[in-house]
């Protein structure tokens, strides 16, 4: 096993790990912190997938309320509660996604 590498911080001239991206006795910035690209792509999918969640949901909502005209009460009332079942199982998905890239973007985030 390789030793970790040690740096003195440029401040206060404490022993700092060069794996540490600030000085814990004075906190200062020893080098910025760096997604790698996978962990750039999962940021990039995380919104990309909420941005077409809100895109669907909205595009979904807005095809039933026209769909609805020329409707009788019942076949309003049967597409409504369509809507709202799709809705809910869309919002569903959403969320699992968003959990799941969420905490691949912690996995990812930089050290
Ligand atoms: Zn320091």
């Amino acid at each position: 096993m390789a030793k970790p590498a040690i740096i003195e911080c440029p401040t206060c001239q404490h022993k700092v790990s060069t794996t540490a991206t600030s000085c814990p006795s004075c906190g200062a910035v020893l080098r910025k912190a760096k997604r790698g690209i996978f962990g750039k792509l999962v940021i990039f999918a995380f919104w990309a997938f909420n941005i077409l969640m809100v895109l669907w949901i909205w595009g979904g909502t807005q095809g039933a309320v026209q769909s609805q005209a020329g409707m009788s009460g019942a076949e309003a009332a049967g597409a409504a509660i369509g809507t709202g079942i799709g809705v809910t199982i869309l919002i569903f998905v959403w969320l699992i996604g968003a959990i799941i890239l969420g905490i691949m973007a912690l996995l990812t985030r930089p050290k």
